[in-house]
């Protein structure tokens, strides 16, 4: 079998697929997108495509070797997340031409299914009980929020008393058998998150994550041993290299992307690091049915996995939604919050071809809001 054809497309909301063809008829599908530098990986997955034209997809660790590894310069969310694509896309054909799963391929299932959590926004303090609220009501045990909208460097009374009102508030909703995560966004500065995480743990959040810029890993191990909260990171980390510290500073919990960290190839090696540090993964997912789908064959065979993101049915997909994109969507039809093994060769879904095609380039390419503070400087988003 050889690999015969490479294409990409730039769907709505903001992602890119790729499909790669064999010449056996085997076709794989990936997601190589970052959020807002769609083109910018295109371009990239155009150019890896030339070391992968005419070669056996089957020989997939020694395609990541050669498409990290090949080039002087390597590493970064760009070119990780142009390989995260292509690997999903070879485990995909991988497993179609041997008529598995990919979870099969990594070791078979070791859970029989995946609990995932759902997303609140948070933006808007007042809007967190009916939208936590709405997630119990579908099923979930579990959701997830932003902290606060833009942040000041220093957070003031009222900064504080609107976070902890969030938390408190999704609290008193959720009870006590169901949780919530709490997402700083990197848009604390490091005595923000020393000044806040204290006033969060009464209320016993799961996990707060990105509490400060993955810039700051070296400032980490100090904020992880002064938090009575545990700490999360790793979606803007692409490597088991880039994850090393995190894992040193004592995170709780470790959030590799799936479509930025290398793919299902590193993430589970990302994976296996964790637990010799016995911190749990819970993916990062953001993004469309490719990446979901690549999670999930992780999730579902990887022993120190916490939980699942998703975003099914969320505010901010505009234009397209996760399921769009799919022939069959009951692959990720939820059970009380729950995923249900997929037992589909592959990655387990059946892209629907002709509206991903529809779909190319039919939008504008997402960017990501540009935020500032009141006296007119940047403030991060
Ligand atoms: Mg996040």
């Amino acid at each position: 079998m050889k690999i015969t054809r490479i294409e990409t497309f730039a769907v709505p909301p903001r992602w890119l697929l790729c499909r790669v063809e064999t010449d056996d008829g085997v076709v794989g599908w990936g997601e190589p997108v970052v959020e807002g530098r769609a083109a910018t990986v295109r371009t990239a997955v155009s150019e890896l495509a030339e070391l992968l034209i005419g070669r056996d997809p089957l020989r997939i660790e020694d395609h990541w070797q050669v498409m990290t590894k090949g080039s002087f310069y390597r590493g970064g969310p760009v070119l990780s997340s142009a390989v995260a694509g292509l690997d999903q896309a070879l485990w995909d054909i991988a497993g179609k031409a041997l008529g598995v799963p990919v979870h099969v391929l990594l070791g078979g299932p070791v859970r029989d299914r995946v609990r995932a959590y759902s997303w609140v926004g948070g933006d808007e303090p007042a809007e967190v009980a009916d939208a936590v609220a709405a997630q119990v009501e579908a099923g979930f045990s579990a959701v997830k929020m932003n902290a606060c909208g833009r942040m000041s460097r220093l957070a003031t009374t009222r900064d504080i008393d609107e976070v902890v009102g969030r938390a408190a508030t999704a609290r008193e909703v959720l009870g006590g058998d169901r949780d919530f995560a709490v997402d700083f966004h990197g848009r604390f500065t490091v005595a923000n998150a020393r000044k806040v995480l204290p006033h969060l743990a009464p209320f016993n959040p799961l996990f707060v994550e990105e509490p400060v810029l993955p810039e700051y890993t070296h400032l980490l191990g100090d904020l992880v041993a002064g938090s009575p909260v545990p700490i999360a990171t790793g979606e803007r980390l692409y490597s088991r290299t880039d994850v090393l510290p995190a894992l040193q500073a004592g995170v709780a919990v470790l959030q590799p992307d799936l479509s930025h960290a290398g793919g299902i190839s590193e993430v589970r090696r990302i994976a296996a690091l964790a637990e010799t540090f016995d911190v749990p993964v819970a993916p990062h997912c953001p993004l469309g049915p490719v990446s979901l789908a690549a999670s999930l064959q992780i999730a579902f065979s990887t022993p120190n996995f916490l939980i699942q993101e998703q975003s099914i049915g969320i505010h901010y997909n505009e234009g397209a939604e996760v399921l769009d994109y799919l022939v069959d969507r009951e692959v990720f039809r939820f059970h009380d919050g729950c995923f249900l093994r997929p037992t589909a060769p592959g990655l387990g879904i059946e892209v629907d071809e002709k509206a991903v095609r529809a779909a190319d380039n039919s939008s504008p390419d997402w960017r990501g809001p540009i935020w500032r503070h009141p006296d007119g400087s940047f403030a991060e988003w």
